[in-house]
């Protein structure tokens, strides 16, 4: 980091926030210099050493507050669509579970949120984020599936009356009641011991699909067959033609096969048909149509590669010993290995 004015560690023409304020907010007047006695010069020099050991304190501490999250950043990528972009990495202290996105969606009646981001925190961002842009109440939570970074958020919503309906796919609650006591430890080993870390159960569940009416505005809830999970579920509004992918679709993020790879490549064309023009992914910035094509390719390649390996007769850890991921992803390290394994129980058997 630079520090260009060394009295505030920013632009004379900054507001604190970063934003560019009128010169006349902030200019600071020139002072006549006056000549110095021999004390003077050597008090002048101990301000400037104490200013110096100072401004890289202040300094410090803007790049620290720079570098933690803005857990309630939002940016509205169409008319009454608002989305929070998270990290593209795992849960831990420091990003406080802000590694996945969410959004939400103004009616003329009520607001609809989408996912909430995997801390007490990030959900507590989201409705200070809701409130921020409107006074309209929250009716309905949505979650794509129930992987923690995209449902722990839900937490910060339970004092809401009157309370919003919660919406997930119909097999959401038997893949949480599978893995809840596993999710908890995870996530308080990721976030801290003291974390809450309760997973919301969801009252409305979809099959097929389903419509939210938020007053002017139709969302459209489909659950979908095993792919990233076997309970994902997405929202479209029609009104800007948004679609919310969740984890169907991931950006730069490697994609997680944790449902079945053969099922996601099978849905993708489905997905790939729908009339949006722009996808809100689970992971990544916001794409369009073309998003889609890059995470093709790894699935593609994986199921390929597996299917070569198991042709040739090689075993589990081999394959997961030789098998790349196509080039450009973040979190290799964490993920690829894991998709390899996955990938060979399920094409193992395969027909
Ligand atoms: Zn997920």
């Amino acid at each position: 980091m630079t520090c260009p004015d060394r009295s505030t560690c920013r632009r004379p023409d900054q507001t604190r926030r970063g934003h560019v304020a009128p010169a006349s907010q902030t200019r600071v007047s020139p002072t006549r210099a006056r000549p110095l006695s021999p004390f003077g010069r050597v008090l002048r020099l101990a301000q400037r050493l104490a200013c110096t050991v100072a401004t890289v304190v202040a300094c410090h501490n803007v790049a620290a507050a720079a570098d933690a999250p803005d857990l309630g950043a939002v940016s509205e990528i169409a008319p009454g669509v608002f989305v929070h972009i998270g990290r593209i990495a795992q849960i831990d202290a420091d990003n406080r579970g802000d590694t996945a996105n969410w959004g939400f969606v103004v009616g003329e009646r009520c607001v609809a949120v989408i996912d909430s981001g995997g801390s007490v925190d990030t959900g507590r961002a989201l409705l200070a984020a809701v409130q921020a842009q409107t006074d309209k109440p929250i009716c309905a939570l949505v979650a794509t599936h129930v992987h923690p970074d995209h449902t722990l958020g839900l937490q910060a919503f339970d004092a809401l009356q009157p309370p919003p309906t919660m919406h997930a796919h119909k097999r959401l609650p038997a893949a949480l009641a599978a893995r809840k006591s596993t999710y908890e430890t995870l996530v308080r080993r990721q976030l801290g011991e003291t974390a809450p870390a309760r997973i919301v159960v969801p009252q409305d569940l979809v099959e097929g699909s389903t419509q939210l009416d938020l007053g002017g505005r139709v969302l459209t809830l489909t659950a979908w067959a095993t792919a990233h999970t076997d309970h994902d579920l997405t929202v479209y509004d029609a009104k800007t033609r948004t679609l919310f992918a969740g984890d169907l679709l991931f950006v730069q993020h490697i994609p997680v096969v944790d449902g079945r790879l053969l099922g996601w490549l099978k849905q993708l064309p489905q997905l790939q048909a729908i009339d949006a023009a722009r996808v809100v992914p689970g992971h990544g910035p916001v794409t369009d149509a073309t998003g889609w094509q890059p995470q093709q390719a790894y699935l593609e390649a994986l199921r390929d590669g597996v299917q070569a390996a198991l042709a040739a007769g090689h075993n589990l850890a081999a394959t997961v010993e030789s098998l790349p991921a196509t080039p450009g992803w973040q979190l290799v390290e964490q993920y690829h290995r894991r998709n390899v394994t996955s990938a060979y129980a399920e094409l193992e058997w395969a027909d």
